[in-house]
């Protein structure tokens, strides 16, 4: 069992993923604005290091939970020196399958294994210890990866080569996005049609349209009115685009998921990079000139 396990990356849902790694192992975490990650180690009892190398240097296994791969391709080269054989890289962040190949390239190199392994579940899922990870690695590197995530996750489950469990969480994420999108379209035509958004939902989750969003998302955040912010609309944008490559590249039509991707394109321009993934449904509100309550 790792003894020594590093965090980088104390975001939105890093952060309570970490909380979790420190206490179950010694930790040590980095993070771009330093005040958060000596916020962290001060509450937490981790230790906070100066850059990524420190974190490589003083732990058996890494974990990252960056926005893309691009960053953690660059976190993981600003380490060079400190990388040992032996250690492993557990890549939390949502990230797409060629950026976790040259990674996993880059620390095979170095006798380093690597284990891409985003997860599902929100900063609640998160908070609780119950998200779901999808792992994609040789079988080994999987399985040792399993062993340290199984602290913040319900459900750790191997799909396949590297890439492999950034592809999967692409595609869920292109299910999000749709389910997001249809479910704010056809709620706002039944708010002008004189149905209320509650009374809606509250069939809706009866019948066999329901999803997470009807259920969880829009309840909570929609007719609430609540609009919290826990994941960037700007991240799930990147996401669902990570799904359009997958699908253009194996020759699969990608109309359903395309059409999500302009749609959160547009809105990420207009809402900005901090906006929440749900505020997208304000889009279709303004357009409809209603709003889901
Ligand atoms: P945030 O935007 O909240 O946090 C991003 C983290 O990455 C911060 O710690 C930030 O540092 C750091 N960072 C950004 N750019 C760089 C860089 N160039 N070099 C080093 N560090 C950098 O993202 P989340 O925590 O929400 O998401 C992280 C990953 O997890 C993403 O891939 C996302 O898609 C995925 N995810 C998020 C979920 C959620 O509910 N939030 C759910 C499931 C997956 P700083 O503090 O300095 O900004």
């Amino acid at each position: 069992m790792a003894k020594r396990v590093g965090f980088i990356g104390l975001g939105d849902i890093g952060w309570p993923m970490a909380v979790h790694v420190a206490k179950t192992y010694a930790c040590t975490v980095w993070n771009r604005t330093q005040a958060k990650a000596d916020a962290f180690a001060k509450a937490h009892a981790a230790a906070a290091v100066g850059g990524p190398g420190a974190v490589v240097a003083a732990s058996d296994v890494v974990i990252t939970c960056l926005p893309t791969s691009v960053e953690v391709l660059d976190v993981v080269k600003q380490a060079d020196k400190a990388w040992r054989e032996g250690q492993l890289l557990i890549d939390c962040t949502s990230g797409d399958p060629a950026g976790s190949t040259q990674v996993a390239d880059f620390l095979r190199a170095r006798g380093v294994g690597f284990a891409d392994a985003p997860v599902s579940g929100g900063v609640g899922g998160a908070e609780r210890g119950e998200l779901t990870v999808m792992i994609g690695g040789t079988e080994e590197d999987a399985a040792r990866a399993i062993d340290v995530v199984q602290c913040f996750a319900k459900k750790a489950e191997y799909v396949g080569p590297v890439g492999a469990g950034h592809a999967v969480k692409a595609v869920n994420q292109g299910l999000l996005a749709i389910n997001i999108q249809a479910a704010g379209e056809g709620l706002a035509a039944l708010v002008k049609l004189g149905v209320s958004g509650k009374k809606a939902l509250e069939v809706i989750n009866a019948s066999s349209g329901r999803s997470n969003v009807t259920e969880n998302l829009f309840p909570k955040r929609v007719t609430t009115r609540a609009w919290p912010r826990t994941f960037r609309l700007a991240l799930l944008d990147k996401d669902v685009g990570i799904a359009v490559k997958i699908l253009e590249d194996n020759g699969v039509p990608s109309d359903a998921i395309g059409t999500a991707k302009r749609a959160f394109s547009a809105a990420r321009e207009a809402l900005g990079e901090e906006a929440d993934h749900v505020e997208f449904v304000k889009m279709i509100e303004r357009s409809a000139g209603v709003e889901i309550v």
